[in-house]
């Protein structure tokens, strides 16, 4: 059984959490460096990526976050958590600096704000075929050591470099629980 912390300073804690609960592991609302560091892997949930920064900031929690996944601790961002780890934002400042892929925010317009469509899964273990986008960031461009795990027509929506996992979408509101578990087996 595994330790997998939801960073828990805004945004969507709780239905992650239940995800994590349900694959067997156990799930922790992370607030704190030290509870930081009583982890095997952290999920950076959907929310407010600009609220979520300004409170990484007032923490004191940004450092040590950007150090513990420069060596190595396995992260898993959704919507907003994806923006935090993106090394690029069009218009504005990253956070993390992790990930290297180029993020639009807010990139399918006010008219999409929210959509439910079915995706293309480049990795068999991952079987859910819906999935919900909810105010959800456009990866532009990724660089050729991201791996492309999911795709919504042509775009990526769904990336993976080495201990970093991102999904523009929101896996923890479907019913499968199926990209937690590769999470948690795989990469953490
Ligand atoms: N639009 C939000 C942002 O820019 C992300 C939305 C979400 O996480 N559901 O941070």
């Amino acid at each position: 059984m595994k330790t997998i912390g939801v960073l828990a300073l805004q945004g969507a804690v709780e239905k992650h959490l239940a995800k994590i609960k349900f694959s067997g592991n156990k799930g922790v609302a992370i607030r704190t460096n030290e509870e930081l560091s009583q982890i095997d892997g952290l999920i950076l949930p959907g929310g407010e990526s600009s609220v979520m920064k300004k409170l990484l900031i007032q923490n004191n929690i940004l450092n040590t976050l950007k150090s513990k996944i420069q060596s190595g601790l396995p992260v898993f961002g959704t919507c907003a958590g994806l923006i935090l780890l993106a090394k690029r934002i069009e218009n504005d400042q990253p956070t993390l600096e992790a990930l290297n892929i180029t993020v639009q925010r807010n990139g399918y317009g006010s008219q999409l704000e929210s959509f439910e469509a079915p995706l293309t899964y480049h990795l068999k273990v991952l079987s859910e075929k819906k999935a919900i986008f909810i105010r959800a960031p456009v990866i532009k461009a990724v660089d050729p050591k991201v791996e492309i795990l999911a795709k919504l027509d042509q775009t990526p929506v769904m990336v993976r470099q080495k201990h970093l996992l991102a999904a523009t979408f929101h896996p923890e509101l479907t019913e499968n629980s199926a990209v937690h578990q590769y999470f948690i087996k795989e990469i953490c």
